[in-house]
């Protein structure tokens, strides 16, 4: 039978395949997409979008707490883990129709299945042959886990927001945004949570400020932050866990959640066999066009093992699809790429850390707040927020700008656009706040901490 033909044939429906797909289709293009999960791949199912919502779950833990002291009387509140699964999980089959049909009303061809490359311009998918001008390779990545024994007992951030119970008392290895992000939110929504770092900070390549700010912060809401240790085991001990650290501390445990990383999804596609070049972490290396070692096959997203956001992998679509099927003007342009991480409370940042600021630059001035937000002096809780400008001595240019507090990513989004688009510090000074937040201290940093 002749194999079926296509200009864009896209393997993964995630983040960047869905977009290109669409996007393709709507410049003319013939597209078909092959996706063996569910549409829309980890960020909604198993990232950003349950993982968010888990987050809004365990902020109304702080909030009951917090009300008391602006005058509410709350009867004891009861969390039903049962209920934010199913309710989740319920949003997330919505959310999994959206894609369905943003990608059907497109005629974009959907196949459910695992697609694999059979030479430069085919694949194979559900027993089929589709001939392609193009291909493009976005199945993303996959949790990395650790080789101890006992590490099988360990489970992933997929499986977390499906949990069968509430781990009353969980240990998360890492201390990146996963770890970082999971241990905030099943320490809100009721967990005894210790997290194992085996460096002796939180978010490495995040400023320093804002790595030892978000430890302490994490510690007063009661995560047990165990620093410069590693797992060494686990064991199952009757219904629960125990796990022990190369210090020699032991803990029990309901979960253990590992997070240390995430891969490229690059085995069973047939990548190598085509003559695909992969690099050391096993990840499709492409040029700037996303282009991969065979011409006719791209790669967009976390398949590429380089910034693993979402809005990333939408924006390398996008240029992609531009050079393939538009007028071939827009490029991704990774620098100031604003980032946030949804702990409690929020991390967000966009540039330069004042570290890469001082080898780049040499010279840097550093504004620095920290303060506790107006809220809180009737909440009774023991919050305080940070903020850091870090700033090109040279032209005024502010190049980092950093943030732990709440609302950390919606405030820093907005600021990202003066960021992008050259903001001095003397721009900063000239605008006016906006009373009473916590976003007005970004405008109202007069005096170098460091100059
Ligand atoms: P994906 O969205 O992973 O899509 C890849 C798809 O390809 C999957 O659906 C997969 O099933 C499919 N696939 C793989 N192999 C095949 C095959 N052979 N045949 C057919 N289909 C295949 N990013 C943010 O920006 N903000 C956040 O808050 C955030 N939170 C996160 C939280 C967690 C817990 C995790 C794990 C990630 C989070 N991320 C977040 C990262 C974000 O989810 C990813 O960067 C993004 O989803 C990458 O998109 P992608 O298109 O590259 O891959
Ligand atoms: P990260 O790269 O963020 O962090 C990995 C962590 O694991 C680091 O703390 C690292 O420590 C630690 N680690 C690595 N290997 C080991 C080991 N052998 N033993 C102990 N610790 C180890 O990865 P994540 O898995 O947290 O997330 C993957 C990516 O997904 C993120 O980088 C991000 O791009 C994306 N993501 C984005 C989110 C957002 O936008 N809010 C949320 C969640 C994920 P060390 O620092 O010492 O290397």
């Amino acid at each position: 039978m002749a194999a079926k033909e296509v200009d864009l044939f896209v393997i993964g429906a995630g983040s960047g395949g869905v977009r290109a797909a669409r996007l393709a289709a709507q410049r003319g293009a013939r597209v078909a997409v092959a996706e063996m999960a569910a549409l829309g791949g980890t960020c909604v199912n198993l990232g950003c979008i349950p993982k968010k919502l888990y987050s809004y779950a365990a902020q109304y833990a702080e909030a009951f707490e917090e009300a008391h002291g602006f005058g509410w009387t709350v009867p004891t509140p009861a969390f039903d883990w049962e209920r934010l699964k199913a309710n989740r999980a319920r949003e997330i089959e919505r959310l999994n129709g959206v894609y369905e049909s943003t990608l059907l009303t497109n005629g974009v061809t959907l196949l459910h299945g695992r697609a694999q490359l059979a030479s430069a311009h085919e694949v194979d998918v559900c027993g089929e042959r589709w001939r392609a001008r193009h291909i493009l390779v976005a199945t993303g990545g996959h949790p990395l886990m650790l080789e101890v024994p006992g590490g099988e007992l360990a489970v992933s951030s997929n499986a977390m927001f499906d949990l069968p119970r509430f781990p009353r008392r969980l240990v998360v290895v890492g201390a990146g945004y996963i770890a970082c992000e999971m241990a905030s939110i099943f320490r809100g929504l009721g967990a005894q949570v210790t997290q194992v770092v085996r460096g002796t900070q939180l978010l490495r390549g995040f400023d320093d400020d804002v790595a030892r700010f978000l430890a302490v912060e994490m510690g007063k809401k009661g995560v047990q932050l165990r620093f410069a240790t590693r797992l060494q085991r686990i064991a199952r001990d009757g219904d629960a866990l125990h796990v022990t650290l190369h210090d020699g501390q032991s803990l029990g445990a309901d979960t253990v959640l590992v997070a240390t990383g995430r891969g490229p999804n690059t085995q069973g596609l047939g990548l190598q066999d085509v003559g695909v070049q992969l690099g050391d972490a096993g990840e499709i290396r492409v040029d700037e066009h996303y282009r991969s070692s065979v011409p006719s096959i791209h790669a967009v997203g976390d398949v590429t093992h380089r910034v693993q956001l979402t809005p990333v992998a939408l924006a390398e679509a996008i240029a992609l699809v531009d050079h393939l099927f538009g007028a071939a003007t827009r490029r991704m342009d990774y620098e100031f790429i604003p980032t946030a991480v949804f702990t409690h409370p929020g991390v967000a940042t966009v540039g330069w850390t004042e570290a890469q600021a001082r080898q780049r630059l040499g010279a840097v001035r550093i504004y620095r707040g920290d303060f506790k937000p107006l809220k809180h002096t009737l909440s009774g809780v023991d919050e305080r927020t940070l903020v850091k400008l870090v700033v090109d001595a040279a032209s005024d240019r502010v190049v980092g700008l950093h943030m732990v507090g709440a609302d950390a990513a919606e405030i820093v989004q907005g600021f990202s656009v003066a960021m992008k688009a050259g903001a001095t510090k003397a721009m900063f000074d000239a605008t006016i706040g906006i009373h009473p937040t916590s976003a007005e201290e970004f405008v109202t940093l007069r005096e170098a901490v460091v100059a």
